[in-house]
């Protein structure tokens, strides 16, 4: 039988557990605060970044949010965060992505404080992830990480493949996996758009991580039986609904849990996670910022 791996229902633990830290922290005399910043007028940005206004608020943390404007010069970004890393009651930043042509993200991402870099996109977060001595980390593989705790499953000496190489997903992902810890020390192959035989490394996995922004495009032929499958990948395909269009993975799902012993769905598996952990991410830094000692690893 294919276990169904519930991202909702774990998301919904990670929020309670985030929401007794807000009440510890309130205790302290902290009220923890996120600060959003958006330069774009596109409306699937502008929808995430009000989700995660919403999820602030429904933990009790302060949600503060900036438009910049489009067209605006980059120096206005830069100014907007220099002044949110100078306010005591901003404790995390997110700078939603992707930013204007005219505006270097590598720049962006270097200008926020990293002690408040919630992400864990900032060079200084990224080197203390792969030195096995994270500060904040990314939200989705962290969130992929609380997924296979929470479901037992085992990476220690299981053979795991990452698909895609990003710096959100691919890259932090595996080195998560490889780590030498009880959640990690797996044998992680990351593959990528120029992998010669994604199916012949997918043929042995026992962790298979989806993160390739490609609908669909593992099926069930391609997993070893009893896989674990995590399927990260978001993508809108046509489709004949009211909105015109349905949200896919990276994974046939229909094939893929047929063969594989685990599997997430989309949407409800890893979407939720990545949302929960950006919350867990910002208790963590008021808590780091201020002193205070809450129940986070
Ligand atoms: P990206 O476009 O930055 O990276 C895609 C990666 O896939 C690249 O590294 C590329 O080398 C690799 N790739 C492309 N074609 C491939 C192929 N044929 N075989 C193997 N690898 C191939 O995308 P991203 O930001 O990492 O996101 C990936 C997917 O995950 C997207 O669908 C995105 O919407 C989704 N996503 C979901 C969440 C979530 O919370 N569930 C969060 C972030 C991203």
């Amino acid at each position: 039988m294919t276990e169904v791996i519930d991202g909702e229902a774990v998301a919904a633990d990670v929020r309670s557990d985030v929401a007794d830290c807000v009440e510890t922290l309130a205790d302290a005399g902290v009220d923890p605060g996120l600060a959003t910043v958006l330069m774009s007028d596109d409306p699937a940005s502008e929808t995430y970044v009000s989700m995660k206004q919403r999820d602030c608020e429904e933990v009790g943390i302060e949600g503060i949010h900036v438009d910049v404007d489009v067209d605006a010069p980059a120096e206005t970004l830069f100014d907007t965060i220099d002044e949110l890393n100078g306010r005591e009651d901003v404790h995390g930043i997110l700078v939603q992505l992707p930013v204007p042509d005219h505006v270097d993200t590598r720049s962006v991402l270097r200008r926020i404080d990293p002690t408040k870099d919630v992400d864990g996109f900032h060079p200084e977060n990224v080197g203390r992830l792969v030195a096995g001595d994270a500060r904040f980390k990314p939200c989705t593989p962290h969130g992929v990480q609380q997924l296979l705790a929470a479901y037992d499953v085992e990476t220690e000496g299981a053979d795991a493949v990452v698909v895609g190489r990003s710096d959100i997903v691919g890259k932090p992902m595996a080195n998560l996996l490889i780590q030498k810890s009880p959640t990690g020390n797996a044998t992680t192959t990351v593959c990528h758009s120029r992998t010669t035989d994604l199916a012949a490394k997918l043929a042995d996995a026992d962790i298979v991580v989806a993160a390739a922004g490609i609908p669909e495009f593992i099926d069930g032929s391609m997993l070893k039986a009893g896989a674990t499958v995590i399927d990260v990948g978001i993508n809108r395909v046509e489709a004949d609904t009211e909105k015109g269009y349905e949200l896919v993975g990276d994974v046939d799902y229909e094939s893929a849990s047929e063969v594989a012993g685990a599997i997430t769905p989309v949407p409800g598996g890893v979407g939720p996670m990545t949302r929960a952990m950006l919350l867990y991410n910002t208790v963590k830094a008021a808590a780091h910022q201020r002193d205070v000692d809450v129940s986070l690893d």
